[in-house]
């Protein structure tokens, strides 16, 4: 096994491929002694270092304006990545981002308790796997039979509650939380789309309406 890696390689692998990102990842490199103008190599004890070195002053985003604005938030220096999957923010999925962007909406506008109505059993375990680490969720079996009472004990609870009419969701159960008390109508999201991440974008546009309105 070699004790040594190709520079550039190494750089294209963590990110740093684009033809105008290269270089000013090198020349933190050799600004931190970790390399010198002209040398290939770079031996593998010294990795560790220089991620640490790019990682400290760079932060990597990929196309999308969300991640673009958080690398750019960051307080280090913005630079695109290649490929996408290195993106600081999404990790080049857009479930994750638009987990992460909800996770910021709702730290910024105080919702802590989200009820969601519908999905499937594994778009259920996702959820409760990103989200669930810090909001409160509660994942409703649209298929389910519930009775108002709980329904209602739901939106009384929930700061927004979703209802993802684009998924497995019988009408009858649907119908217990678009047509709740008055009181609770403002937290009330349908979402008609499909997918993860248009369930998400929905739930920021209400949340950044509902606040903006205030
Ligand atoms: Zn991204």
């Amino acid at each position: 096994m070699s004790s040594d890696v190709g520079i550039d390689q190494w750089l294209r692998e963590r990110g740093y491929g684009l033809a105008e990102v290269k270089p000013r990842a090198r020349a933190a490199l050799e600004e931190a002694g970790l390399t010198r103008p002209g040398k290939q190599r770079m031996s593998l004890e010294k990795l560790p270092r220089a991620e640490e070195v790019l990682r400290a002053r760079f932060a990597l985003h990929c196309e999308s304006p969300e991640c673009q604005q958080y690398a750019e938030h960051s307080g280090r220096i913005p630079l695109r990545c290649d490929p996408r999957s290195t993106c600081e923010r999404c990790g080049g999925s857009a479930n994750q981002a638009a987990e992460n962007a909800l996770l910021e909406a709702c730290r910024k506008h105080g919702v802590k308790k989200i009820c969601i109505v519908g999905g499937s059993p594994a778009v259920r375990e996702e959820l409760e796997a990103t989200l669930g680490r810090v909001l409160e969720l509660r994942l409703v079996d649209g298929t389910e039979r519930r009775t108002s009472e709980r329904a209602n004990r739901d939106l009384e609870w929930a700061d927004l509650v979703l209802v993802w009419g684009a998924s497995e969701l019988h009408h009858k159960v649907s119908w217990l939380y678009t047509q709740g008390p008055p009181q609770h109508r403002r937290k009330v999201v349908l979402v008609a789309k499909r997918g993860i991440a248009a369930l998400l974008s929905e739930a920021i546009a209400h949340i950044d309406r509902v606040s903006g309105g205030k």
